[in-house]
């Protein structure tokens, strides 16, 4: 067998981050895309080929049809077949009631969340299908708890971009599980990264982490764990299913 290849959208930062360097610590050659932050991705990128392993960072926007086919043909030329496909790349915008949702930022959320890691997923399957002459494969998705809570007063659109994230992951790993590939998602809960910024709120965390059960933020690397191993031989039999990484909530 050859080195597995993963690709982690939205590798540049956060959960994305820490699944990269995770991926590379446990042999695999990785595949990050970001959107804006070089600087970011480049550092991800150096810090694995420091350490030994193999990686490179593409410019490829989610939201993008033309971005994604370039990131998997550069994969597919730059470091071979690709085994692993981790949908990480999402956003949320402003803290709002759901009275003051416009259709263009609604429209924004589900393009990236939801759009972007369908066809990335599409993108993925026709490598990875044994029926397109593939090896097999497995995606992970990233949701949300918010698809479950629903995001009130904050972001509904999101929680309803996790919902369809959800949905997607059902239906996807029914399709595909006699073709060898596995489809799963994590739903994160409270975790310290910068996404909470850009909901205008960088101490969301802090906020909230009392009505926790475990009454503490989760950090990156723990949901980049649960991911690997949904990623990993040791979930082979584990298709279309779900774990939260929530502290209980
Ligand atoms: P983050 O810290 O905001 O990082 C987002 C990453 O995605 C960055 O690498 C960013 O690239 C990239 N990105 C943003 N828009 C993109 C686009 N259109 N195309 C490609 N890449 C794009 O986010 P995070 O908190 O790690 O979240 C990662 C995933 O986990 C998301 O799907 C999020 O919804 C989910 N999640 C997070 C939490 C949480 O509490 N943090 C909870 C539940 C679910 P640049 O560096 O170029 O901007």
């Amino acid at each position: 067998m050859g080195q597995p290849v993963i690709i982690v959208t939205g590798g540049s930062r956060g959960i994305g981050a820490a699944v990269a360097q995770s991926a590379a610590a446990r042999g695999y050659a990785v595949a990050i895309s970001y959107v804006s932050n070089r600087a970011a991705a480049d550092a991800v990128v150096d810090g694995i080929v420091k350490s030994g392993g193999r990686a490179i960072a593409v410019k490829s926007d989610v939201a993008v049809e033309a971005d994604i086919l370039h990131l998997f043909q550069t994969v597919d030329k730059e470091l071979g077949t690709l085994t692993a496909l981790v949908n990480n790349a999402g956003i949320l915008e402003h803290q709002s009631r759901f009275d003051e949702l416009t259709a263009d930022r609604i429209n924004r959320v589900l393009l990236t969340n939801v759009t972007g890691s369908l066809l990335c997923a599409r993108e993925a399957v026709r490598r990875m299908s044994t029926k397109h002459g593939g090896k097999g494969g497995a995606i992970v998705n990233l949701s949300s708890m918010a698809a479950k809570l629903g995001g009130p007063g904050e972001y509904v659109d999101y929680a309803a971009s996790k919902g369809a994230i959800d949905a997607f992951t059902i239906g996807l790993a029914k399709e595909v599980a006699a073709e060898g590939i596995r489809v799963n998602a994590i739903r994160p809960g409270l975790i310290y990264t910068d996404i909470h910024a850009s909901g205008g709120e960088a101490g969301r965390v802090d906020r909230l982490k009392d009505a926790v059960p475990m009454k503490r933020g989760g950090s990156a690397e723990e949901v980049a764990n649960a991911i690997l191993w949904l990623l990993s031989e040791e979930a082979s039999y584990a298709t279309g299913t779900f774990i939260d990484i929530s502290g209980g909530r």
